[in-house]
């Protein structure tokens, strides 16, 4: 048994199901859908690129393997860091040179290419644990990636990697991981909708209908198929970011790119998406550890909490080892014991879910999937499951996002927040889905059973096989 999963970096559910009923994506529906089916499930926070691939390569939220966003900020760096270099190396950046750093600061647990060592990849960032050779498109991503980010030509990037999953079909592997980054690239430079993001769509939907005639021309046994979106993707009308708000306010403030070395800095900014973004307060202090609700400058939150372009803000509670959601006008908290989750209001109710509710984590996986914030609970109780993460946590409205217009290439569109718009996945594949709530994690330990690959015992992965969520929904409903 083989499997093939393609991530199509940004691909919207909607957009994807458009294109299907308009007949523009024939081999997606002939091989993979309607032998399977295809669901709208849920990815992580922060929706970012590289951030979310975690879960697809590792089955584990971002939060529990130590990397809280695209960009964060290494406290204990930051406060011994004597020198330029070091300060650099502090705040970190995954959109950049540092980018391979995401291998290396992912905790110590085994990545699917581990566990399945027959594994090719085309076009990833996440190459930990694929053997010499099987890391194809190395180069290309690199050297077209930034070329693509400043110019548009992503299509030549994903015909590259069109080419090189085609070559692949002749080889020898049993798990085969195919990135296009073309649909999140032009969207970025445009809007989700372009007809240059529509035609990315069509791209890759031919690629897969060469490798299957490949296959067939060969007699060979098609693979499983999965094909995913690492998140979604909304227009952005307002760039509203915090670090030139806060500066204008005369609060020194450290960001990405060059503001990384600001003398005095007294609040760190690090935007994930770019429409989710984490403050470290007194980030040269050397205090390792995070600040509770109590202890984050008052004036500064409320400032924040009454910015249009905010849904919520999150911290971590001050006593109950739980966190705080807040908006302008509710306040609620959440907290996780004896495998329930708790949502208490203590004014309004910031996450829309009605009432108090104390439920288990798929059940109210559900219920969040009515809210215009989809698995928010689980979502902020995993990223603040790493003390890595802010001492706050904003996320934006549809429509805004955290860096301001100064940022090169302009960001027209993007994504990165808890809310649907983002959060919203699509999930198809040739074998059978079940009809409920599917998150991004659930797909390794999905691909892990077709395979017939044990999870290694001590590893506890964070998302559960398609096979036994069927159970689960059968349980609920009894
Ligand atoms: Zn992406």
């Amino acid at each position: 048994m083989r499997v093939v999963l393609v991530l199509i970096d940004g691909a919207r559910s909607d957009v994807l199901r458009d294109l299907l009923a308009r007949g523009d994506l024939p081999n997606l529906s002939r091989w993979v859908i309607e032998p399977g089916g295809l669901r709208t499930g849920t990815t992580v926070f922060p929706s970012t690129t590289g951030v979310a691939y975690i879960p697809f390569l590792f089955g584990r939220y971002p939060g529990s393997v130590g990397i809280p966003g695209i960009r964060w900020l290494d406290r204990r760096g930051a406060a011994e860091g004597k020198g330029s270099r070091a300060q650099w190396r502090a705040a970190r950046s995954y959109c950049g040179v540092q980018g391979g750093w995401l291998n290396t600061d992912i905790a110590a647990t085994p990545s699917i290419f581990d566990l399945v060592p027959e594994s090719i990849a085309i076009c990833t960032p996440l190459t930990r644990g694929l053997r010499a050779g099987a890391n194809r498109c190395a180069l290309r991503r690199v050297v077209l990636g930034s070329a693509a980010h400043y110019l548009g030509t992503y299509p030549a990037l994903d015909r590259a990697v069109a080419r090189a999953w085609l070559g692949a079909a002749d080889e020898p592997w049993r798990f085969l991981f195919v990135v296009f980054p073309g649909v999140d690239g032009i969207s970025h430079l445009k809007d989700p909708l372009h007809p240059a993001v529509l035609e990315s769509y069509r791209l890759v939907d031919r690629a897969l209908g060469a490798f299957v005639a490949r296959l067939r021309k060969q007699r060979s046994e098609l693979p499983a198929f999965f094909v995913v979106s690492d998140h979604g993707m909304t227009v952005m009308r307002e760039h509203a970011d915090p670090a030139v708000l806060l500066e204008r306010r005369g609060v020194r403030t450290l960001r990405h790119p060059v503001h990384v070395w600001r003398r005095g800095a007294r609040v760190a900014t690090m935007v994930s998406g770019n429409a989710s973004v984490q403050l470290y307060f007194e980030p040269r202090s050397g205090r390792e550890r995070p600040l509770t609700e109590s202890e984050i400058p008052n004036a500064i939150l409320e400032q924040l909490l009454a910015l249009p372009a905010v849904r919520l803000v999150a911290c971590r509670a001050d006593s109950t080892g739980g966190i705080i959601v807040r908006t302008e006008n509710a306040r609620a908290s959440l907290t996780e014991s004896m495998g329930l989750i708790r949502y208490e209001p203590q004014s309004g109710d910031p996450l829309g879910l009605g009432a108090y509710l104390e439920l288990d984590d798929r059940e109210l996986l559900t219920r969040t999937r009515e809210t215009d914030v989809p698995d928010a609970p689980r979502q902020l109780l995993q990223l603040f499951g790493t003390p890595r993460a802010g001492d706050l946590v904003l996320a934006a409205t549809p429509g805004a996002d955290f860096r301001g217009p100064w940022e090169m290439p302009e960001h027209r569109a993007g994504h990165g927040s808890l809310i649907a718009e983002h959060m919203e996945v699509p999930i198809a594949a040739s074998v059978a889905l079940p009809d409920v709530g599917l998150r991004t994690v659930d797909l390794m330990p999905t691909v892990l059973e077709r395979l017939d690959v044990a999870v290694p015992s001590g590893v506890a992965l964070d998302g559960v096989p398609f096979s036994k969520l069927a159970a689960v929904t059968e349980h609920l409903i009894r």
